[in-house]
């Protein structure tokens, strides 16, 4: 899709300001190309600058985090935290440890998650942060010093009201009870709205370790549902192994699909059973080992080393591993084996080339904006919880994820019919969520 002309300076303007940062390019042109039929109807818009503005983050943080590993060997990691739009609510996102983070990756995850917020409908702005530290293969008290380390300068700059940090790739329950540890240390204050992910003794909610992988899960349903079918008869493939695809592979079996492939950094399995979940768990949660144990205790599952899981047929596909796993290749196999369903799990897993063979064929494609959207809406229904002190169910959080999605669905659905792109899910969760914080902006002022 073309870019409207009176987008295109803002796109070159991008590119001139944060050279090289190839991922935040590649998400701010899906974006102006998918509000580009939006501009004529909303010239306000264009006039106020609101698509320049949004593409300059608020504020960028980025500071050294100093460590020492358990031999005595001091280390230094970069920090980042990028606070970029706020007009809807606090900057609210998650924080990436992985060696690939720099300037790059968190502006465009930070740039996604506005969007991404702004269509849960909740009060959330958008932000993200992280560092270059790689915890694979840390000791525990390695995890901790750096989080203590990272959060000493984080601290000064997050707040119930002002940033809310969240986890992401290398960033789980126990790095955030050690950055939750530090800030109440160091602040004195036990402010619990402070970050979310939190284990539920210590102010955490129910349902957000679930909630990512669920809410992809619900809104494959949707999407199945929109295409008068469902879940029954039909399988699936997830990549990656982590907290958003054992999620989605456990929703998945719940509302009667199987999953019969998921994959780590170094191969995949294939279980056409369907994955044993209990399993899969053990080995990823607690024993922290590689995917290759689960065909040396499942006798009928395969692991192939080195290959890509999106080899193996299924009907519906949900890349949640990485950024730009699915390329076009990776697409027209999908396409060839009789992929009809895909949805983003991880945050732009699938390139823009990707994107297009999936439309062309007809394939229905859901963005993670919409899609993952799931993980950040428990978050903001944990900071309901914890400004009322209050904690809700594991069966009434559930069911409002589920309504969240719902509702997420049927916004991109009817915003891409609105505007004449009937099942572009692409479209719909851009316009949607543009025009919503477009609206708070202009009524913010010039901010
Ligand atoms: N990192 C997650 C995301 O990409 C969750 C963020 C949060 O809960 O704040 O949306």
């Amino acid at each position: 899709m073309p870019i409207h002309e009176r987008l295109e300076n803002v796109y070159a303007e991008v590119l001139a300001r944060n050279p090289g940062e190839v991922e935040f390019h590649q998400a701010v042109r899906e974006v102006l190309e998918s509000i580009s039929p939006a501009v004529g109807k909303h010239p306000q818009y264009a006039d106020a600058k609101i698509i320049s503005r949004i593409c300059e983050p608020e504020r960028q943080i980025i500071f050294r985090v100093p460590w020492e590993d358990d031999n005595g060997e001091i280390h230094i990691n970069r920090g980042f935290r990028m606070e970029f739009n706020s007009a809807l609510g606090p900057y609210k996102g998650g924080l990436r440890f992985h060696p690939s983070v720099y300037l790059g990756i968190v502006k465009f995850l930070g740039f996604e998650q506005i969007f991404k917020n702004a269509l849960t409908g909740l009060p959330i702005g958008g932000g993200k942060g992280g560092s270059d530290f790689d915890p694979k293969g840390k000791s525990d008290r390695e995890i901790m010093r750096f989080c203590q380390s990272f959060m000493t300068e984080l601290q000064r700059h997050i707040g119930e009201y002002t940033d809310v940090p969240a986890g992401d790739i290398g960033v789980g329950s126990r790095e955030i009870g050690y950055l939750f540890g530090q800030y109440k240390r160091i602040t004195n204050r036990y402010e619990s709205g402070v970050l979310t992910g939190k284990g539920l003794i210590y102010g955490g909610a129910q349902v957000r370790t679930e909630a990512t992988g669920y809410g992809t899960a619900y809104f494959v349903n949707e999407m199945l549902a929109a295409r008068g079918e469902d879940f029954a008869g039909k399988t699936a493939v997830v990549s990656g192994s982590g907290n958003v695809a054992i999620y989605a592979i456990e929703k998945t079996h719940q509302l009667g699909g199987r999953v019969v492939a998921c994959s780590d950094s170094t191969g995949y399995i294939v279980d056409e059973k369907g994955i044993d979940l209990e399993l899969l768990k053990d080995i990823k949660e607690v024993r922290r080992e590689r995917l290759s144990s689960y065909a040396e205790t499942v006798s009928n599952a395969r692991y192939v080393e080195g290959a890509q899981v999106w080899d193996v047929p299924c009907d519906v596909a949900m890349p949640s591993a990485t950024q730009n796993e699915i390329t076009g290749k990776e697409a027209e196999r999908l396409i060839r084996n009789g992929c009809t369903v895909v949805a983003e799990g991880a945050n732009m897993p699938t390139t823009p080339e990707a994107v297009q063979l999936f439309q062309d064929a007809g394939v229905a494609f859901g963005p993670g904006k919409a899609a993952n959207a799931g993980g950040v809406a428990t978050s903001a229904l944990e900071m309901q919880q914890n400004a009322s002190r209050d904690s809700w169910t594991f069966e009434y959080s559930e069911d409002r994820l589920e309504e969240i999605m719902r509702g997420i669905h049927t916004r991109c659905r009817e915003t891409a019919e609105e505007y004449g792109m009937p099942g572009n899910y692409v479209a719909g969760a851009n316009i949607a969520a543009y025009t919503r914080v477009a609206d708070a902006m202009l009524s913010l002022g010039l901010i």
